[in-house]
């Protein structure tokens, strides 16, 4: 039987002590960790996500604020804002909702935010930490598949591990994250030769492809744990798609192939997708206290 991994339940166990911890922070430091989101655009998906992330920081007792842009605005202004933030002492992380409109530069605008404010930890400060081994936060997705990992009881020491994609945000840090822990780790990408030969002897695979459900059965070995960190909107009448002209969720695994195969696999939607959030809000309260 193939144990689903839930990230619902872990994120939600963890947002129970996240509380606590939150209001520890507030009675010893006289302030709440504040976390500023900045939306650029009506992109109606970062929409969404922003609601929920400022949803999120509500629920734990994080202050959040939230500056919305618009589409017109010059790399400069953008700057110039994120300059104001960095300099805002009630500001303990600065969110950058992502991708940003045409024209603006994604890598700049991250850039701008101080390594000490990122709470994606996507600053290359941050990541050069990271790959240091002295981190100061870890990017929330793999962060958030190592949780899952730890909660489940999961061993990574020894084990060897598959990481499919190579993104700044998830694929190259997944990786690190895995090699700290003691797992033999392989980075595959679009490049790779015979992806299945690589990650049918993984006991361990981490798929972060953006490619919806392209791998089935054949690319897992039997008893393998599987992190499925894609997601994707599945239309009505495609394989696997929602009924009346409803969409379905999917991850990057063909997870129906994989029950009674792997050991275990996080579910889309319902296991990496909520403990980005979770690891956002960790990581605000962690760089509050480092500053505190
Ligand atoms: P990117 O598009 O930045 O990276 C995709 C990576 O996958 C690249 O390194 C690419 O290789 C590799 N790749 C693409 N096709 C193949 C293939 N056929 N075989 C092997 N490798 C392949 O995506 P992200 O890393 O940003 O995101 C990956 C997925 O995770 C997306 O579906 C995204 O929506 C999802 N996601 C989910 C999150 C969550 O909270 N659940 C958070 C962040 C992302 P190459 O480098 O050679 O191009």
């Amino acid at each position: 039987m193939t144990q689903i991994l839930s990230g619902l339940v872990v994120a939600e166990t963890r947002r129970a002590k996240l509380v606590e911890k939150v209001q520890s922070f507030i009675s010893k430091s006289n302030r709440p960790p504040g976390l500023a989101v900045v939306l650029v655009g009506a992109d109606p998906a970062s929409q969404v996500y922003v609601r929920n992330k400022i949803k999120a920081c509500e629920h734990v007792g994080i202050v959040s604020t939230h500056h919305r842009l618009p589409d017109t605005i010059s790399q400069d202004e953008l700057h110039t804002v994120i300059d104001t933030l960095n300099a805002d002492s009630a500001v303990d992380g600065i969110l950058v909702q992502l991708p940003l409109p045409k024209g603006l530069s994604e890598t700049l605008a991250t850039e701008r935010i101080l390594p000490s404010k990122d709470p994606d930890g996507l600053t290359s400060g941050n990541l050069g930490l990271l790959f240091a081994g002295r981190t100061r936060v870890a990017p929330c997705t793999p962060l958030g598949v190592m949780k899952i990992f730890e909660h489940y009881k999961i061993e990574v020491e020894g084990k060897s591990a598959v990481v499919v994609g190579r993104s700044n945000i998830v694929g190259k840090p997944m990786a690190q994250l895995l090699l700290e822990a003691n797992a033999t780790v392989t980075v595959a990408h679009s490049k790779t030769f015979d992806l299945k030969s690589v990650t049918s002897q993984a006991d361990i695979v981490v798929v972060a492809a953006g490619r919806p459900q392209f791998m089935g059965k054949e690319f897992f070995k039997s008893g393998s744990i599987i992190a499925d960190v894609g997601i994707h909107r599945l239309p009505d009448g495609a394989a696997g798609g929602g009924p009346n002209g409803k969409s379905k969720l999917c991850g990057d695994v063909l997870t129906s192939e994989l029950m009674n195969h792997a050991q275990a696999i996080t579910p889309v939607p319902g296991g990496v997708g909520p403990m980005t959030i979770q690891m956002l809000l960790e990581n605000t309260l962690r760089l509050a206290e480092l500053r505190a």
